[in-house]
């Protein structure tokens, strides 16, 4: 299939791309290269343009006639849209709507989508599908505005599409061509091994006292691979099955701050120095998600997603090499 691939350049995307073309697939990336890396774009043509320019995202469309289209473009730092939320509705409602307006002027139905954990602090875990829906923040809410506004376009316009809802993406290509780099980097993971690496990079742990086994927040880690495979699945199912699908892409396994930490000193032999902090505002405690319905309408099983194997292909990406500027 010729697939159009919306933030192909970012993390998750450029690791989309990767399985796309492993799968057989033609890929087209379209990205603003706002947060994402021209050298991440290595399995596609790659057209520089933004999904708030209507024209732009028409005229990419137009050109490349896809089959389907991927969108992983996003802001997606959950601290700076509560700091300025307008931005986060702009890029990520808005820019998605220019999307899909452009879609349906080009008779484009079928959408997987990049969703996130739109739960805000869960009353059971693991966290199922249906489990209400209460983001407490900009950035999950825009996400979930997306998702109501899939379902609408399902109903009115026969799109089909996909909701694929992400835990903690981490991991990256084993063979270290691409791999996680954001800048700044708030993430766990990232920051621990850049830290590893010499990066004067002050390690914090963000809440000692939540109401988990060893006090630090539970969260669940799936490998960037699994989550690509996982897109792979969507594709294949949204040729089979109308309608618009939301799938959490959970491990059903978390570990706590502390045994990350744990485990990254473990593995790269270094002490890390992570010192005890305050909880970082609106970081539910624990975020352990369910796959049973991935499992069972997307065959989809995280193969990759062990700590270990994590740890390890990351640590790989982080020495081996780190994109330009
Ligand atoms: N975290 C931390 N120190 C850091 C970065 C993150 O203690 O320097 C914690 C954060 O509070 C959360 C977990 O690690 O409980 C994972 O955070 P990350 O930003 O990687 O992903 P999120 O769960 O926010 O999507």
């Amino acid at each position: 299939m010729k697939v159009f691939v919306v933030g192909g350049a970012g993390y998750v995307g450029a690791h989309a791309c990767l399985a796309l073309h492993e799968a057989g697939h033609d890929v087209t990336v379209f990205d603003d290269l706002s947060t994402g890396y021209r050298q991440a774009v290595q399995w596609g043509e790659l057209i520089e343009g933004s999904i708030l320019d209507l024209a732009a995202i028409s005229n990419a469309l137009a050109a490349v006639r896809p089959d389907a289209v991927m969108h992983f473009g996003a802001r997606s730092l959950v601290g700076e849209s509560v700091a300025h939320p307008y931005p986060y509705y702009q890029a990520n409602v808005a820019g998605t709507l220019n999307l899909l307006e452009a879609m349906r002027a080009q008779a484009i139905d079928k959408l997987v989508f990049s969703s996130t954990a739109v739960f805000g602090e869960p009353s059971s875990t693991p966290i199922t599908e249906d489990h209400p829906q209460q983001p407490t923040n900009p950035y999950g809410r825009s996400k979930l505005m997306i998702e109501w506004i899939l379902r609408d376009a399902a109903h009115s316009y026969g799109l089909r599409s996909i909701a694929l809802r992400y835990f903690n993406a981490a991991g990256a290509d084993p063979q270290g061509r691409i791999g996680e780099a954001h800048e700044p980097e708030t993430h766990l993971i990232p920051r621990l091994l850049r830290r590893a690496r010499g990066e004067a990079m002050e390690m914090q742990i963000f809440g000692t006292e939540h109401p988990t086994p060893d006090g630090t927040c539970v969260r669940d880690y799936v490998h960037v691979l699994d989550l690509a495979d996982a897109h792979l699945r969507a594709l294949d199912l949204l040729g089979r099955e109308s309608g618009h699908q939301v799938f959490n892409l959970g491990n059903g396994q978390g570990f706590s701050v502390r045994e990350v930490v744990e485990a990254v000193e473990a593995l790269t032999g270094q002490s890390l120095g992570a010192v005890d902090a305050p909880p970082r505002a609106g970081d539910p405690a624990i975020l352990v998600a369910s796959h049973q319905l991935a499992a069972r309408k997307l065959g989809w099983k995280p193969s990759r997603s062990s700590l270990q194997v994590i740890l390890e292909d990351a640590w790989n990406w982080h020495q081996a090499q780190r994109y330009s500027a």
